[in-house]
């Protein structure tokens, strides 16, 4: 409900001090919307889904979701009100050439340095560019709504047609997903599958045009295309040389090769084709709970070989460094080509 009317119809039972500290609008001066809160207090924000503070965050998770480095709070909050942004997914289309500087205070130097990074990070696939748009309530479902698509409008058209009860069964085949991953959102978490299918369809009504209008600027890569290479991998905490977080290796090796993919997943089953770990070339590294398990899956499959017992779906999965990885992918493709 809104604060307003929270203070009329609940007002009574709070002191006045108390009530005076909740703020009847948004604190962003560009902003001044209505407040809303929960009934029980637990939550104060901002009503409008537009807010530029709100906007300015989503800002701040797509460049660090890129690792794109020299873009803090400040740099999104300027680029949102130079630019009056109400699309997060702007950044994609922001050129210093005919835009000028990317923010008040920030010179044309470093704003066509943060240009140059987003310019080598913008290949995705549908479900990653959706989950890079960071919409409310929109983060792992990214991956159940939109991985059978290429396109956003056949993907779009599926979602329209089957509204929330198409939304609940792509989730319900993820159950085993803890909630809390699942919703790792801005907003709040509902714990009830139909309020979260409700949450997400009205999410992805509310910014359907978000994300058609930022699609122009990215590239897709079209994974159910015939002779497209995808690969499941999982990043245990350091990655290894020269890459300083996961966000840079990841934007970089599925900016590498046209048609071929890798699923950067969070977390280990037996059925991902790699384990990406610095310990497999640095010796300092941490031994981390990834490691340990992909290494008793391994342990089983060789036990499992020598018996006979091994069936063809189980594989050895290879612990190796970033650097070894792109050795890999560099070799698949030779192969391909070739
Ligand atoms: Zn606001």
């Amino acid at each position: 409900m809104l604060v307003r009317d929270f203070k009329v119809s609940d007002g009574l039972r709070y002191t006045s001090d108390f009530l005076d500290l909740l703020p009847d609008k948004c604190l962003d001066e560009r902003c001044q919307s209505p407040t809303e809160m929960t009934e029980i207090l637990t939550s104060l924000r901002c009503s409008n889904p537009r807010c530029p503070t709100k906007i300015a965050q989503r800002v701040i998770a797509i460049m660090s979701m890129l690792g794109v480095k020299d873009f803090g709070p400040a740099r999104a909050n300027s680029f949102v009100s130079k630019f009056g942004v109400k699309n997060p997914l702007a950044v994609f289309g922001y050129v210093p050439s005919d835009d000028g500087a990317i923010g008040e205070g920030v010179n044309i130097d470093i704003s066509t340095r943060i240009y140059d990074q987003i310019q080598s990070k913008k290949s995705f696939t549908l479900w990653e560019y959706v989950r890079v748009a960071n919409l409310p309530f929109i983060q792992t479902s990214a991956l159940h709504l939109f991985g059978d698509f290429d396109s956003i409008e056949e993907a779009y058209a599926k979602l329209e047609a089957g509204g929330i009860g198409y939304i609940k069964n792509k989730l319900n085949i993820k159950k085993s997903t803890p909630v809390k991953q699942q919703f790792a959102d801005i907003d709040v978490e509902p714990e009830d599958i139909s309020i979260r299918a409700l949450k997400i369809y009205e999410s992805l009504v509310a910014f359907k045009s978000d994300l058609y209008w930022g699609i122009q600027f990215v590239d897709i890569i079209p994974t159910h295309k015939e002779g497209m290479v995808t690969l499941r991998a999982v990043c245990s905490d350091q990655v290894g040389t020269p890459f300083k977080t996961k966000a840079d290796f990841y934007a970089t090796v599925n900016n590498l090769y046209k048609d071929m993919h890798v699923e950067f997943l969070s977390s280990v089953t037996k059925s991902i084709d790699y384990l990406v770990w610095a310990g497999a070339s640095e010796s300092d590294a941490r031994v981390t709970n990834k490691v340990m398990k992909v290494r008793s899956y391994n342990e089983t499959y060789k036990e499992r070989t020598a018996s006979g017992k091994a069936t063809q779906e189980e594989h050895e999965i290879p612990i190796i460094s970033a650097s070894m990885f792109l050795g890999i992918l560099q070799d698949i493709t030779k192969r391909k080509g070739g």
